[in-house]
C-alpha cells in the first residue's frame, strides 16, 4: 500500500506507454516486500534537465532511463559508473547521499543471460550485427568477459570503424555483412538491430543460409516476437538460439539491485519472467 513511507522510482523516455518496466518493477516490489513505486514519466527533450532535478527535490530512490536519453542525460549527472562511460549511455540512476549516479545494466543483462546456460564466455569468437546503443553495451559487455575477439558488422565500414575506435580494446575490429557469408567461425552471432522486431516481423538480418560452427548460439536483443526470423532460421538449422528477453530480465534485476538490498538467492530471472506471464505482458 502507499504511504508516507514509500519510496518512488520511474521511467524517464518518450515514448513510455510500451515500457514492460513499470509492471516488472512495482510486481517486484510487492512480491519482495519493498514499500517503493515505479511511474513512466514521457519527458520532452527541452524538460530532462528539470526531470533530473525533480529526481533529486522529490527525494527518488533511482529511475531507468529509456529512448531517446540514455547519452543526453549523463551530462546531468553527478557520477558515472566506468561501464556506463565507455558505453557511453546510461540506464539506470541511483539517487544517495545526495548524488545522481548513473549506471548501465544492459551490459551486466546481456552477460547475464550466457550464465543461465552454463555458455562460458572467455576466448570466444563473437559477431555483433549493428552499431547502435544496444550493439555498444553487448560489445562492452563482451570486452569485459575476456572474449577473444568480437567482430562488429555494419552496413557501412566507417560506421563500424568509428564504433570501434571508440572502444579502447585491440580484440573489436570492424567488418560489413558481406563477410558473413564466407562460414567464419563465431561461437556467437547477436543481433542487434531492430530487423524482425514488431512490427515488421518476418525480416531477418541473416536471410536462409546460417553461418558458423554447428555450436553457434545465435543470439536476439529482440524480445517482441519472442522468436523472430533470425531466430527461427537458427532453430531450424539446429542451433542454439536466446531471445531478448533474459536481457530484459536481468538488466531489470541488476537496477533492482542497485536501488535495494534485498536477498538476490530469493529473487531469480524465473520469478520475474512469472510476473511478466502473469501481467500478460508476455
Ligand atoms: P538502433 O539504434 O535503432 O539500431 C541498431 C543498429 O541496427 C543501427 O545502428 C544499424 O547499424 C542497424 N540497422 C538499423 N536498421 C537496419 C536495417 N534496416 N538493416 C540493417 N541494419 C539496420 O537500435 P538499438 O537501440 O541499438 O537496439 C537494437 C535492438 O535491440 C532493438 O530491437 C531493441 O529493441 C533491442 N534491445 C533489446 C534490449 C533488451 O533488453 N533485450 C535492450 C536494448 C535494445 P548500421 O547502420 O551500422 O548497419
Amino acid at each position: 500500500m502507499i504511504n508516507g513511507n514509500t519510496k518512488l522510482l520511474c521511467l524517464l523516455g518518450s515514448p513510455v506507454e510500451h515500457s514492460f518496466s513499470p509492471a516488472m518493477h512495482n510486481a517486484s516490489f510487492q512480491k519482495l516486500g519493498i514499500n517503493a513505486s515505479y511511474m513512466a514519466f514521457d519527458v520532452k527533450p527541452e524538460s530532462l534537465e528539470q526531470a533530473l532535478k525533480g529526481l533529486r527535490t522529490l527525494n527518488f530512490v533511482g529511475a531507468n532511463v529509456t529512448y531517446p536519453y540514455k547519452e543526453h542525460v549523463m551530462s546531468y549527472l553527478d557520477d558515472i559508473d566506468p561501464k556506463a562511460k565507455e558505453i557511453g549511455a546510461v540506464n539506470t540512476i541511483v539517487h544517495k547521499d545526495g548524488k545522481l549516479c548513473g549506471y548501465n545494466t544492459d551490459a551486466d543483462g546481456f552477460i547475464e543471460s550466457f550464465n543461465r546456460f552454463q555458455f562460458e564466455l572467455k576466448n570466444k569468437k563473437i559477431a555483433i550485427l549493428g552499431t547502435g546503443g544496444a550493439a555498444k553495451a553487448v560489445a562492452v559487455g563482451l570486452l569485459y568477459s575476456n572474449v577473444k575477439e568480437v567482430h562488429v558488422f555494419s552496413r557501412n565500414l566507417e560506421k563500424a570503424t568509428l564504433f570501434c575506435n571508440s572502444l579502447d580494446y585491440p580484440n573489436i575490429c570492424p567488418r560489413t555483412y558481406d563477410i558473413l557469408d564466407e562460414d567464419y567461425p563465431y561461437d556467437v552471432i547477436v543481433n542487434s538491430t531492430p530487423l524482425g522486431m514488431h512490427p515488421k516481423i518476418g525480416h531477418s538480418i541473416i536471410n536462409s543460409e546460417i553461418v558458423g560452427y554447428n555450436n553457434t548460439v545465435f543470439y536476439d536483443l529482440i524480445y517482441n516476437p519472442q522468436e523472430t526470423e533470425f531466430l527461427k532460421n537458427a532453430r531450424l538449422s539446429g542451433r542454439r538460439t536466446i531471445n531478448g528477453l533474459d536481457m530484459l530480465i536481468y538488466q531489470g534485476i541488476y537496477a533492482l539491485r542497485r536501488w535495494f538490498d534485498f536477498d538476490q538467492t530469493k529473487w531469480t530471472r524465473d520469478d520475474v519472467e512469472d510476473i511478466l506471464k502473469e501481467s500478460q505482458i508476455i
